[in-house]
């Protein structure tokens, strides 16, 4: 049996149930009123926490496992092994100054007073940098700090920069890039290891699915080789012949990014037909 710690309702919760349930695991009627659920196919117990809590419960084992945003678990400070990048909730955090504030450089920080919810990282960050500005912790709308006279700069999450703007902020300086991780304990047994990489192959596959797209397309058969060298698919594409004389099938695995600067190439190569569709999973 092993124990995963997930947020229980936030900006991480509905991506990291969406996952579980990719991963075709189930849970009995997962409530948020909850706090500990057992899912019915996997000896796995999913415990619903504040994000806040997630890497100290993996850090004392109460949960061999846990998905968190890597910034929180930088602001802990625990030294947990990240075994999986998830891939969601992808934000920064940044340090953030009035629109007509002045700023030229770091130094400008100096003798300022900084407004966050992170107060470590912000605080090895300006100590890195041999900054000396004061930290004025607060726990959430950090963003309104410098508008109500507590800061003269804020350093938080910023996703879109959309929030800053309207708070009427710049952002000057990236600190890091965040997204959900998958982080263990050192004390999980070997039988919870084999149950945790049970686990990773399963999002591994899901994940891989979404970066391809199953492509399937009809094309003259002179067309076929110059096709083929467009589509690199995980190996040969399989190619049927049609009813229609002289034209096949041809069926293969496209990288989603890839997908429309390879789109022009195909029709002009002679494809038509072209059908994409998505991919459950994929293991490669
Ligand atoms: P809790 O109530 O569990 O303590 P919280 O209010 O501290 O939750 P959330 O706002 O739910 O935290 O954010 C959780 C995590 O999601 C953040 O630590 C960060 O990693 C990520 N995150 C937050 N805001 C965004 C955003 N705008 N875009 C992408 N990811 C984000
Ligand atoms: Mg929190």
């Amino acid at each position: 049996m092993i124990t995963l710690a997930v947020q229980k309702s936030g900006r991480l919760s509905e991506q990291t149930f969406a996952l579980l349930q990719e991963c075709g695991i189930k849970f009995n009627g997962l409530s948020k009123r909850s706090l500990m659920i057992n899912a019915t196919n996997y000896p796995l117990r999913l415990l619903l926490l504040r994000d806040d809590d997630i890497p100290e419960c993996v850090n004392d084992n109460i949960a061999q496992i846990g998905m968190v945003g890597e910034n929180t678990l930088l602001e802990k400070g625990f030294d947990l092994k990240i075994i999986e990048r998830l891939g969601y909730a992808k934000c920064r955090l940044s340090i953030a100054v009035p629109e007509k504030s002045v700023f030229n450089s770091m130094k400008d920080l100096s003798g300022q007073k900084i407004a966050t919810s992170y107060p470590h990282i912000l605080g090895k960050f300006l100590d890195e940098n041999k900054i000396d500005a004061e930290i004025h912790e607060i726990s959430g709308s950090v963003e309104i700090a410098p508008g109500i006279g507590l800061a003269n700069a804020i350093f938080d999450i910023v996703s879109t920069g959309s929030t800053l703007i309207t708070n009427g902020l710049r952002e000057v300086f990236t600190v890091m890039k965040s997204e959900a991780v998958l982080i263990q304990s050192d004390q999980t047994t070997a039988e919870q290891i084999s149950l945790i990489e049970g686990l990773i192959f399963r999002m591994r596959a899901v994940r891989t699915a979404k970066d391809y797209k199953y492509i399937i397309l009809n094309a003259p058969n002179e067309s076929i080789d110059q096709i083929c060298s467009i589509l690199p698919g995980m190996k040969s594409p399989t190619i049927t012949p049609l009813v229609t004389k002289g034209w096949s099938s041809l069926y293969s695995v496209i990288e989603e990014n890839t997908f429309w600067e390879n789109i022009d190439k195909l029709k002009k190569a002679g494809a038509q037909g072209i059908l994409v569709v998505p991919i459950e999973k994929m293991i490669m």
